[in-house]
């Protein structure tokens, strides 16, 4: 990668090199689905830039249920095709990168009347596993009602039948595109967060060869040329195919789901369950860094694509679903710490309520030559990419010699830690820099677990004086000046969400630590008092929005 090709404050002169060239490719939108694009086109040779409005993952790709799975309940839509490609892609989104996805034991508990039966959960299972070539130490298990409860014990007891036991795996969204965002710059592609694409340009027989694009941090405007552009925006596709006048024929239909996050104390969940709501829908529970956070809802949805947030018709349901599955916990809204909302790009479908609707993608093509890249899943995106980049390589042909897609066995940033099972005494390798650098053996094997082979990296940012002068733990510190000078961090959100994912999952650290953050992140990126008050007044926005509902904002609610 060239030296701060990905850093907060090397932003401008990003923006500048941008305009200079002309691209093969112009990625517009930076969620997974965008950085996988650009991942596969750089490595395949093509001169690639990324444009992403907000921050990389700030849409949908921050917001899911962080599973890379194959979509178990399609099977019962007989979606065969859909589960077995995608089931297939969650061993090599695990392969690539290690250190941002991990293998979580699912239980799936069989109840008298529920959506699976023991026999259709025996062989949905097996079907799963055959489809997604689990294998053999993953492949389902079916458990008795002792066992159930054992993996267990919170689970409601009334009617319960037995249990499935399977494999799916466990990412951070965020994290995911954003390595995979940094392998992309890696191999050269350009990428800027906070650019928004205000409108499309066109050569002069009406072919889209680029776009006018604003930096909203510092409302610089420029054109940037590419011989073809993707659109990767997920639940803005259709806006761009506004854009294009290309709007008509399919179009999407957004679903917004959300989820909440409790502490362990109150919620001792000790093992991942899928389980049916009284309603009969399919609802996780996942513990995770002594939290368990519970989703989601499915709705349709027409507000303000970039904040959706939680409503109290939306945190009553999840709280009523896991109230009706673990009876004991006896949780009220006073337990929710966190929580985080996103909304389903997903292909319209007539006569279909959001959770009948399928999770396939479409690559549409407008006359313009716009390339549309429409709904999906997180699991999927590689082979997404995949696909759009060959049919990218297709239109250059003549023009622009592009590889064979290599993306299967390539480790995304973080990742080259030796293959899976290698991980852990990587980690712990890995870990003794950390120490030399001044950090506690716990912090330093954390760092090394969560950056995976850029921990080093990580660890020279190590300046104990710096972080007392801040106020802040040794480790925050050195993320700090990692996520601003190498993974273009821009503001306080970006780290405390997308780099850290902190605001759902460690929101105290945010309360306690967030205003050295701000002072350090101001130093580093050169921001006015004023531009600091505003982000900070940002931050706290999103905490206020994690933690009370949208609709009982400014009415006297904590
Ligand atoms: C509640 C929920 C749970 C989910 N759970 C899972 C799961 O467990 N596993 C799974 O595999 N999938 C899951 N999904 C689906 C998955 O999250 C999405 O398919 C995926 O994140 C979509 O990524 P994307 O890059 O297409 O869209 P996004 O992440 O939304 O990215 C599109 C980007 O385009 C940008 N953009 C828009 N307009 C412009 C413009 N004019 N200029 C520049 N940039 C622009 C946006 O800011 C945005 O960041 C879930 C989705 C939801 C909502």
């Amino acid at each position: 990668m060239k030296e701060r090709a990905f850093a907060g404050n090397g932003r401008t002169s990003v923006f500048e090199s941008m305009q200079k060239e002309e691209y093969d490719l112009l990625v517009i939108g930076g969620g997974i689905t965008g950085a996988g694009i650009a991942l596969d086109a750089a490595s395949r040779g093509l001169r690639t830039a990324v444009v992403e409005m907000q921050d990389f993952a700030a849409g949908t790709s921050s917001r899911s249920t962080k599973l890379v799975h194959g979509g178990l309940r399609y099977l019962k839509q007989f979606e065969v095709k859909m589960v077995a490609e995608v089931g297939k892609e969650r061993a090599i989104v695990y392969e690539n990168g290690p250190h941002v996805t991990t293998p979580e034991w699912m239980l799936l508990p069989i109840y008298k009347g529920g959506t699976f039966g023991s026999f259709s959960t025996s062989i949905g299972l097996r079907v799963y596993d055959y489809l997604a070539g689990v294998k053999r130490s993953e492949r389902r298990k079916m458990l008795k009602v002792g066992a159930t409860l054992q993996k267990e014990p919170l689970l409601k007891k009334n009617g319960l039948l037995g249990g499935g036991y399977y494999v799916e795996y466990r990412t951070d969204d965020a994290r995911l595109t954003i390595e995979v965002m940094k392998r992309a710059v890696e191999f050269g592609a350009t990428a800027l967060n906070y650019a928004k694409v205000e409108k499309l340009v066109y050569d002069g027989n009406g072919r889209v060869c680029g776009a006018s694009v604003t930096d909203l941090l510092t409302g610089e405007t420029g054109e940037v040329r590419a011989k073809a552009v993707v659109n990767a925006t997920g639940p803005w596709v259709d806006t761009l195919r506004e854009m294009d006048r290309s709007n008509h024929g399919k179009k999407l239909r957004l679903s917004k789901g959300i989820h909440l996050v409790i502490d362990q104390s109150r919620f001792p969940l000790q093992q991942a369950v899928y389980f049916d709501t009284d309603d009969k829908r399919m609802v996780f529970a996942i513990p995770r860094d002594g939290k368990t956070y519970v989703g989601t809802t499915d709705t349709f949805y027409d507000g303000d694509k970039a904040n959706p947030t939680m409503t109290e018709a939306d945190r009553k349901y999840v709280l009523d679903a896991i109230n009706f599955m673990f009876p004991e916990t006896r949780l009220t809204e006073k337990d929710v710490e966190s929580s985080w909302a996103g909304i389903r790009p997903l292909i319209y479908e007539e006569g279909k309520n959001p959770s009948e609707i399928s999770r396939k993608d479409e690559i549409w093509q407008s006359a313009s030559g716009l390339i549309t890249i429409a709904g999906g899943k997180l699991t999927g995106y590689r082979k997404m990419a995949e696909d759009t980049v060959d049919l990218v390589a297709r239109r250059l042909q003549g023009r622009v010699q592009a590889g064979a897609c290599r993306t299967k066995g390539m480790a995304i940033s973080g990742g080259e830690v030796g293959g899976s099972a290698r991980l852990e005494t990587y980690a712990s390798r890995v870990a003794g820099e950390g120490k030399a650098a001044g950090l506690s053996a716990e912090a330093s094997l954390r760092i090394a677990r969560f950056y995976g082979s850029n921990a080093e990296r990580v660890y020279r940012y190590g300046d104990a004086a710096e972080a007392e002068r801040l106020g802040l733990p040794l480790d925050l510190y050195m993320r700090v000046r990692y996520a601003v000078e190498e993974e273009m961090a821009a503001k306080p959100v970006d780290f405390f969400i997308r780099r850290t994912g902190a605001l759902f999952f460690d929101i105290e650290t945010v309360r306690r630590y967030k205003a050295g953050v701000i002072v350090l992140m101001q130093e580093l990126l050169g921001w006015s008092d004023e531009s600091a008050a505003r982000y900070a007044a940002e931050l706290d926005d999103a905490v206020r929005d994690a933690v009370v509902p949208q609709d009982l904002q400014g009415v006297g609610a904590r």
